[in-house]
């Protein structure tokens, strides 16, 4: 009777990543303890990658990086065939001791060009979005996405691009440590959140990503197109303030119960 590594092996899927719990954010565990008690991130499918650099290895390598090695790594990058067609990588940017990350898809031909996430049209929209909250692309706030290369023609990641890029994202968020994740669209909600539904059924309620509160909202693009949802995703952001605030305020009265 085979054991289950003997079949994951067999599919590929070895080895098992067995996840700890990464420390949540102080003030996480007090305000939202089912989410602090959540496990880390959705493993890496263990599958081949283009340029032949063993799976695991690439993960634990990615898993390492520290921020002065980040860019380099993701500009370094030839898992998958981005790396072919790209301009430009777009690891991410801002504030890399921020509160707020900001996770959307991939970057478009403009954020190719320049080697910055949402330098377009619908940054200007991001950038909107972050003044309501009085927040600025480089004040509290990161903004990253799923996809550190554009896809040819924007169109929509492969399974196989989204994987090989994880590790990068995941990193990503060891490092920043947010307070709060606002997923923008499908594709950065479903990889966060390791689920396929829509973001009509996600967004409207608080989630969790490796013990961080994660927010799910319509992408900025979509909005360009759909303005009446503009206020559901006002609505979005004000839970995701909400809830930072209620962490910010359990970490206040933790501290002067110590002091
Ligand atoms: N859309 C995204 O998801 N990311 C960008 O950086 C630009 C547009």
């Amino acid at each position: 009777m085979p054991t289950r590594e003997d079949v994951l092996q067999e599919l590929g899927l070895t080895p098992v990543w067995r996840l700890r719990a990464a420390p949540s954010p102080a003030g996480i565990a007090e305000a939202h303890p089912a989410i602090a008690a959540q496990p880390g991130p959705v493993p890496v499918p263990q599958g081949p990658t283009d340029d032949g650099e063993a799976v695991d290895a690439r993960v634990q390598r990615i898993a390492a990086l520290e921020w002065r090695d980040f860019a380099p790594a993701v500009d370094a990058c030839t898992a998958c065939g981005l790396a072919r067609t790209r301009h430009r990588s777009v690891p991410g940017v801002g504030d890399v001791h921020a509160e707020w990350l900001f996770v959307g898809e991939a970057p478009g031909a403009e954020e190719d060009a320049r080697g910055e996430p949402f330098v377009g049209q619908a940054g200007k929209l991001l950038d909107s979005m972050l003044a309501a909250l009085g927040l600025a692309r480089d004040r509290n706030v990161y903004i990253a996405n799923v996809l550190k290369c554009r896809p040819p023609n924007n169109r929509t990641p492969e399974p196989q691009e989204v994987d090989a890029c994880r590790p990068f994202l995941d990193r990503q968020i060891a490092l920043l440590k947010p307070k709060i994740i606002v997923a923008l669209g499908k594709s950065a909600a479903t990889t966060l959140l390791g689920v396929d539904a829509t973001i009509a059924s996600l967004r409207g309620r608080l989630h969790g990503y490796a013990g961080v509160p994660l927010v799910v909202t319509y992408h900025p693009a979509y909005l360009l197109r759909n303005l009446p949802d503009k206020a559901k995703a006002w609505e979005d952001l004000l839970i995701a303030r909400r809830t930072l605030r209620a962490a910010q305020q359990a970490m206040a009265s933790a501290a002067v119960g110590d002091g």
